[in-house]
């Protein structure tokens, strides 16, 4: 029998963790073994029961005022310690920033692989799993397994379904870990504005692209949004390039999965429709009838965007008062 054996998850960041322990309990049950959560942090009991109501069999927990916000070097000491001392089979963590970080660095560290952001993952031989992610920006999908383990995986927000809560019993053990000292020191974290709702969480997308040649112009979206209880979000280059916002929709930006998402002057080549695709009705502004969003649009709308958007804007706003 091999030395390794059960499914971990981890994620700092509860919600993605969740989602985590979906898959990591469909892997579990296939293999005929643990799922186990590892929850790091400080005051972290109510984090370690959730894991339990959402499918962990077992927790291990670190909480030590240390850990009470990320910091690499402290983090991974306590993944490296609890992974050299129970030997997880496969190791699931959040492809968050800090966890792909803390992902490849604990690779490194027990000199095994790592696959980050899978977007499928599957079991397919005798404990072995094979994932699947996007590669070369967007043009292919490559089919990866592990020849060693642990087999670590990193998992981008929204991949796989939150489980059903279910009041269930599980193991939830406080572990000592010694912390290592990081090697930089956080001088100041200022909360950047961003909008109430997280743009990955939002049920309805006004999404803006190149179509807007103004900054100006954007308050036709925001007026739409505001009518239909919308996010705004936008394509890549109106973000890096032009700064207007600071984060955007795609491959390389957040995944959405809305029932409602309007792209609003975006031409939908592959690296922004990657993050679209999940939507559940998708409507296009554009005056290019042969635009590539057309391909996947549910409805489509040629036109100019400084004419449509107002029009549907006043036609939304008469339809939801009646
Ligand atoms: C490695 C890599 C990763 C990338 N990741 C992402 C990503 O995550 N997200 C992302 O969005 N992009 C990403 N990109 C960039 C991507 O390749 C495209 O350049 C970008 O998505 C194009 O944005 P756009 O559709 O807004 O602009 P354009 O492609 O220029 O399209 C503008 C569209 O607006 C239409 N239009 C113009 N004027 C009007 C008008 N007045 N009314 C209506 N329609 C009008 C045009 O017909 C056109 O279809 C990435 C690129 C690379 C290389």
């Amino acid at each position: 029998m091999s030395e390794y054996e059960g499914v971990w998850v981890f994620s700092e960041n509860q919600p993605l963790m969740l989602e985590l322990l979906g898959k990591g309990r469909e892997i579990a049950d296939k293999l005929q073994t643990e799922l186990t959560a590892i929850v790091l942090g400080s005051g972290v009991k109510e984090k370690a029961e959730e894991a339990v109501n959402y499918g962990a069999d077992k927790v291990y927990v670190v909480d030590d005022p240390k850990l009470e916000t990320f910091q690499a070097e402290r983090y991974l000491s306590a993944l490296a310690s609890l992974t050299s001392q129970y030997k997880p089979e496969t190791f699931l963590i959040g492809s968050t920033k800090d966890g792909k970080a803390l992902a490849a660095r604990l690779a490194t560290r027990l000199n095994t692989g790592c696959v980050t952001d899978c977007l499928q993952i599957e079991v397919t031989s005798e404990k072995g799993l094979t994932a699947r992610k996007i590669v070369y920006g967007g043009n292919a999908i490559a089919t990866i397994t592990w020849r060693t383990k642990p087999q670590i995986a990193t998992v981008p927000p929204r991949t796989f379904e939150k489980p059903e809560f279910k009041e269930r019993k599980g193991q939830i053990i406080q572990v000592e870990a010694e912390l290592e000292e990081p090697q930089t020191e956080k001088v100041e974290v200022k909360p950047l504005e961003v909008s109430q709702v997280k743009i990955e969480e939002a049920d309805v997308i006004v999404s803006c692209g190149r179509g807007f040649e103004k900054k100006e112009d954007l308050a036709l979206a925001e007026e739409l949004a505001k009518v239909l209880n919308a996010q705004v979000g936008c394509s890549r280059p109106l973000a890096e390039d032009r700064k207007w916002f600071s984060e955007w929709i795609g491959l390389s930006g957040h995944k959405v999965k809305p029932s409602l998402y309007i792209a609003c002057g975006i031409s939908g080549v592959i690296q922004h429709v990657a993050g679209i695709r999940d939507s559940k009705i998708i409507v296009a502004i554009n005056t290019d009838e042969n635009a590539p969003i057309v391909e996947m649009a549910d409805y489509i709308i040629v036109g100019d965007i400084h004419e449509m958007i107002p029009a549907i804007t006043e036609a939304f706003k008469k339809h939801l008062s009646a």
